[in-house]
């Protein structure tokens, strides 16, 4: 497997005429533009896998073998979120950066949500979904149960709202994910930033890892909902 799937995703930016690759055709790729692959293994946590069979059991599913080259069990931390049973179901990394110039970008990787369905595509890659940026509105990064923020395009939602009615992106973002996205059952949350260097987060979840730094600024990192 690709080791940084983002390096990869920019690969096909840059390198391809085209916007996105999936599956085999992706991987295929990946070796041609010289990116590093690890074994599966490499990605295996003890927390995940753990994670993994509770939720096929829950499901009633078989519980598949250990991956070959994983290491040997060891007992689990879930995390703070999941220790002080704060549910937190997600693995994403995101993040929204500007340059000096002006230029936003955003990424997002993910393993998916839990014992997904094989083929499953979540919002993560979609752009629109899971991420987004454009240097006329603003750049965001999304986590939480993908198939809400696909139906709701949830960051260039939140962008437009920016763009075309003028929204501070504080409001945008939490109309979108404490009005419309609760709204529809969805959970999850989003970081994001305008040209002009407003910062925001929201979710609706009871926890969400995140933090922020400005240049010059002092970093900020919380995870709980009413930490700032
Ligand atoms: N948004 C991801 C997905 O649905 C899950 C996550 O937040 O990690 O695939």
């Amino acid at each position: 497997s690709v080791r940084h799937p983002i390096s990869l995703a920019r690969a096909v930016m840059e390198h391809s005429p085209h916007v996105m690759l999936q599956g085999e055709g992706a991987e295929t790729f990946a070796g041609e533009q010289g990116l590093e692959t690890v074994p599966p293994a490499f990605f295996f946590t003890e927390r995940r896998w753990a994670s993994l069979e509770g939720e096929l059991g829950r499901l009633g599913l078989p519980i598949p073998h250990r991956p070959e080259g994983a290491p040997d069990p060891e007992p689990v931390d879930e995390g703070a979120l999941l220790r002080d049973s704060r549910e937190h179901r997600f693995g994403t990394v995101g993040v929204v950066a500007l340059d000096t110039d002006g230029n936003i970008a955003a990424g997002t990787s993910t393993g998916g949500t839990t014992a997904k369905r094989w083929g499953r595509v979540g919002d993560s890659p979609i752009l629109g979904a899971g991420t987004y940026a454009n240097n006329e509105s603003c750049g965001v990064s999304a986590t939480g149960t993908g198939e809400y923020f696909i139906r709701l395009t949830v960051a260039s939602r939140i962008c437009a709202l920016v763009e075309f009615e003028g929204l501070a992106l504080q409001t945008a973002a939490d109309r979108v994910i404490q009005d419309e996205l609760t709204a529809m059952g969805g959970d999850g949350g989003i970081v994001a930033l305008t040209p002009g260097g407003e910062i925001a987060w929201s979710f609706n979840t009871p926890g969400m890892y995140r933090a922020r730094l400005s240049a010059g600024g002092e970093p900020l990192v919380a995870i709980y909902g009413d930490e700032e």
